[in-house]
């Protein structure tokens, strides 16, 4: 005859499994709240090849770029805030696709909450992002196999690391990049 039931040794093992993810889970969540999700430092490029198209979206600590990540407080700080602003809406120079795709920049934007003229000075200490997202149309996008990143590297020494993911017609990969490197390169 078989026994239907689960011996009360085997609950309680599957129990304490249980309890034991859920704290795991837990602790791993709010180490990743306690930064606001991100690491100083760091900052993320989704690249997508598309036809003739190549976005590139960053997402940045705001800390990798600016050294702070509140709403600008002082004089030095609103200017810097809005250099950087200025700075990564004409992206030349920070950005350079390998040049044999022929990629000319069609649109770009970058924006941080906390940097929104509305937003308070001062008004919260939360980490904050900065996102920007730029296109390119290229004459032979199958031939991007690189970008170059020097301008951004040198112009934003805070920046350590850069993790890209690339989606392209050759393929998905992921590459991390780390100073002295400066060309993020995917693909054969
Ligand atoms: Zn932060």
């Amino acid at each position: 005859m078989t026994h239907a039931s689960v011996s009360p040794h085997r609950t309680s093992d599957r129990l304490r499994n249980c309890v034991l993810a859920t704290v795991l889970g837990l602790a791993a969540w709010q180490a990743h709240a306690a930064t606001g999700g991100h690491q100083h430092g760091a900052l993320t490029l989704d690249i997508a090849i598309d036809g003739p198209t190549l976005a590139i979206e960053m997402e940045a600590p705001l800390d990798s770029l600016l050294g702070f990540e509140h709403a600008p407080r002082t004089a030095a700080q609103k200017q810097a805030a809005q250099a950087l602003l200025a700075r990564l809406r004409q992206p030349d120079g920070l950005f350079v696709p390998d040049a044999a795709a022929a990629c000319t920049l069609k649109s770009a934007s970058a924006d941080s909450a906390a940097l929104a003229p509305d937003t308070k000075a001062g008004g919260h200490a939360d980490h904050a992002d900065l996102d920007a997202r730029y296109e390119w149309t290229c004459g032979n996008a199958a031939a991007l196999r690189s970008v170059d990143l020097g301008g951004l590297l040198d112009g934003y020494q805070r920046i350590q690391t850069v993790d890209a993911q690339i989606a392209s017609p050759t393929g998905q990969f992921k590459q991390r990049l780390k100073r002295p490197q400066k060309v993020l390169r995917w693909g054969k």
